[in-house]
C-alpha cells in the first residue's frame, strides 16, 4: 500500500531506520560542537559566576552578547546589511514590519484618552534609552522603591486586630457609623410630601 498524502509519506520517512540513523548522527555532531565551543565568560545574575553557555565569535553567548546593541544604539531598530539579495529581502521584510508596527501604534495612540496619553508619555520618558549607567540605576531604584511602597500601603489595611474585645468594638463602631450615615441621609432628604409613607 502506498501512502496517499505528503504528510503520510513524511511520517513513514521519519519513522524509517535510515532517517533515525541520520538524526542520531546529526544530534551527536551537534552535541560535540556544543561541548567543544568556547564558553561565555559573562558574569551571570544568579551568582556572579561565569555564564558558561557556548559562546559566539565575540566570546559571549546569545543572551549576553546578542545583536541588541548597547549604549546609544540600545533600543534603536537595527537594519540588516542589504548588499546581498538575501540581505535585501531581510531588510525589506524588517522595514515592512516596522511600518506595520508604527501604524498599529498610531491607531492605539489615537484611541487613547488625554489621561492615558499623559501616562503613556510619562512612561516613555522614564523608560527612554541612553543616559548614564548611574541615571538608569537610579531610575530602577526609584521604580523598585515605589513598587515596595505601593505593596506596603496595599497590605496595611488587611492587618486586622486579633484581640476579640477590639474586634467587637470595631464591629460596633462600624454599625454605629452605618446608622449615622443612614440618619444623615434621611435628614438631608427633602421631605416635601410626595415621598409617601414608605420612605
Ligand atoms: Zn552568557
Amino acid at each position: 500500500m502506498t501512502p496517499r498524502s505528503r504528510t503520510a509519506r513524511l511520517d513513514r520517512w521519519r519513522k524509517s531506520a535510515e532517517f533515525r540513523q541520520i538524526a542520531r548522527k546529526s544530534a551527536k555532531a551537534n552535541l560535540a560542537k556544543f561541548n567543544a565551543a568556547p564558553r561565555c565568560g559573562a558574569a551571570r545574575k544568579r551568582d556572579g559566576e561565569p555564564c558558561c553557555n557556548p559562546a559566539m565569535k565575540n566570546g559571549r553567548c546569545g543572551v549576553h552578547g546578542g545583536k541588541t546593541p548597547s549604549g546609544r544604539q540600545w533600543h534603536v531598530v537595527q537594519f540588516p546589511d542589504c548588499s546581498t539579495p538575501a540581505g535585501e529581502a531581510k531588510f525589506n521584510r524588517k522595514l515592512r514590519d516596522q511600518e506595520r508596527y508604527a501604524a498599529k501604534r498610531a491607531l492605539r495612540l489615537a484611541a487613547m484618552t488625554p489621561e492615558q496619553l499623559v501616562k503613556h508619555d510619562a512612561w516613555h520618558r522614564s523608560h527612554s534609552p541612553g543616559g548614564s549607567r548611574a541615571s538608569r540605576s537610579a531610575e530602577r531604584d526609584r521604580v523598585r522603591h515605589n513598587a515596595k511602597t505601593k505593596r506596603l500601603l496595599h497590605t496595611e489595611p488587611r492587618q486586622r486586630p486579633t484581640d476579640p474585645e477590639m474586634v467587637r468594638i470595631e464591629r460596633a463602631l462600624a454599625v454605629a457609623r452605618a446608622k449615622l450615615a443612614q440618619l444623615e441621609m434621611r435628614a438631608a432628604k427633602p421631605t416635601d410630601g410626595d415621598e409617601g409613607i414608605f420612605s
